[in-house]
């Protein structure tokens, strides 16, 4: 009964929340999987190329309890969870931002993964790391180191490459993430037509890196 009684409360936790929005992943690992988007307000790093600067304010953006969130995820994403749940793959959740991990994520995590979704987080780690993840794409910036935590349980390493400099700077994090984290470069996308050659020379001559597009950009979707 104690344990019903603090979910019910947990839930009407409030987080920030920038937007929310079904579509295709198009980055890393998970790239052309149909996922739910939900972009947390809040950012500490202030990164020069930031292409979602609205976000960092947490502020400025309604704020949410998690019970809210989670019936939105499951109305905007329910089309094809039949057919998702027979084949025992289930939604696929993002949290962004933002830098999520400036929230506490555990409750809403929790709610999420009741609720039969797969929880996945892009982060900076540079926050101490909360929730229950069925994937962590630890994407580390200069701006702000990622903590030990994020580092050591990150599924995929995935640095965005803004100069060639930026190559050793990548495998600063690749030294230190686990044996069977996944590890992508990704080019800034104002720069892409300058580094993905370079890019390409260096995944061809350091072939444990996988190139990272951002094909959601391309197929023009959020
Ligand atoms: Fe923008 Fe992300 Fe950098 Fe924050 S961490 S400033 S949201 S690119």
């Amino acid at each position: 009964m104690e344990n019903n009684s603090s979910q019910i409360i947990n839930q009407q936790t409030l987080l920030p929340v920038m937007e929310s929005f079904y579509t295709l992943q198009g980055e890393g690992f998970h790239a052309g999987r149909a996922a739910y988007f939900i972009r947390l307000g809040g950012c500490d790093l202030g990164c020069v190329w930031c292409d979602v600067k609205e976000s960092w304010d947490a502020n400025a953006h309604p704020k949410l309890s998690v019970q809210q969130i989670v019936e939105k995820a499951t109305e905007e994403t329910s089309v094809n969870n039949f057919k998702l749940s027979t084949l025992n793959l289930k939604p696929l959740v993002v949290i962004t931002g933002g830098e999520p991990l400036l929230h506490q994520l555990d409750e809403l995590t929790t709610a999420l993964q009741q609720a039969g979704f797969e929880t996945n987080i892009e982060t900076s780690g540079s926050s101490k790391l909360s929730g229950h993840w069925n994937w962590i794409c630890l994407s580390p910036k200069k701006f702000k180191a990622p903590l030990q935590d994020a580092i050591a349980a990150a599924n995929e390493l995935k640095v965005v490459i803004f100069n060639k400099h930026d190559f050793e700077w990548a495998e600063i994090y690749a030294a230190q993430v686990n044996k069977n984290c996944k590890l992508y470069l990704q080019a800034e996308w104002d720069k892409k037509e300058i580094v993905t050659p370079l890019i390409i020379d260096y995944i061809k001559a350091n072939t444990q890196w996988e190139l990272s597009v951002q094909i959601h950009k391309y197929i023009n979707v959020p």
